[in-house]
């Protein structure tokens, strides 16, 4: 019972599972659905995934490298930008207790490995449809920046912020994680792209545009440079 997606509206669901074979199982039967897939093999790689890809849903495996899939969905859970965003646990366990754990932690649904195809494209499907099919992004906010992510505006203390496209990206990644510090090369990573070569000091020079844009003269700088580390958006610790 094929559910047919316009080309339009095409949800993105982001799977994250570390075994190969059932990642291209899984990629293959979600496209054949009209879905879009993005793909993450690790706990780490999911977070970044989630901040570039935006998916409307995520496929979360439980049992996952690096970062395990319950704590991924703790930490997606606790950020703003990423609290509604559906999550189905997938995972080996069959104990009713990890369920209830999954549920618990944040999950919207929960399926046990193995699973059959049909089963798991109804509940993709279901969730989908509870979250009103296409997730709405919202507004970000760290003290007196606020992102429209719908309407895409930025202001700082009521005033109108005018960025580029990158600048606009790699605020909008910041305001997801704020107060953590990302190396270059993460940036890079969860703004540009993993699969686009760019040089680790273009990252200087976009930070530096995007420190003009949104620091007035007499406010506060949000961004917060971590030598040899990274950068951060966190106002305290200057
Ligand atoms: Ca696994």
């Amino acid at each position: 019972m094929a559910e047919a997606y316009s080309s339009l509206a095409k949800p993105t669901i982001l799977v994250v599972e570390d075994e190969a074979a059932l990642l291209t199982l899984l990629r293959y039967n979600l496209e054949k659905q009209g879905f879009r897939v993005e793909e993450a093999a690790d706990g780490q790689e999911a977070l970044l995934r989630v901040a570039e890809a935006r998916p409307d849903l995520v496929l979360l495996d439980w049992m996952l490298p690096a970062l395990s899939g319950i704590e991924v969905c703790r930490q997606l859970r606790r950020r703003p930008g990423t609290r509604d965003l559906p999550i189905i646990m997938v995972t080996a366990r069959t104990e009713d207790q990890d369920a209830v754990r999954a549920l618990d932690t944040g999950a919207d649904d929960y399926i046990a490995k193995p699973f059959v195809m049909d089963a798991l494209l109804a509940r993709i499907r279901a969730l989908l449809r509870r979250s009103g099919g296409v997730a709405t992004k919202g507004v970000l906010a760290y003290r007196d920046l606020t992102m429209d992510q719908d309407a895409h505006r930025v202001a700082r203390g009521g005033r109108a912020l005018h960025l580029g496209p990158t600048e606009y990206r790699l605020l909008e990644f910041f305001l997801q994680h704020p107060g953590r510090v990302f190396s270059r090369e993460q940036l890079l990573d969860g703004v540009w792209g993993r699969d686009i070569h760019v040089e680790p000091r273009t990252v200087d020079v976009h930070i530096r545009r995007l420190r003009k844009a949104i620091n007035g003269e007499t406010e506060v700088d949000l961004i917060r440079t971590v030598r040899s580390a990274g950068y951060a958006l966190d106002a305290e610790g200057h």
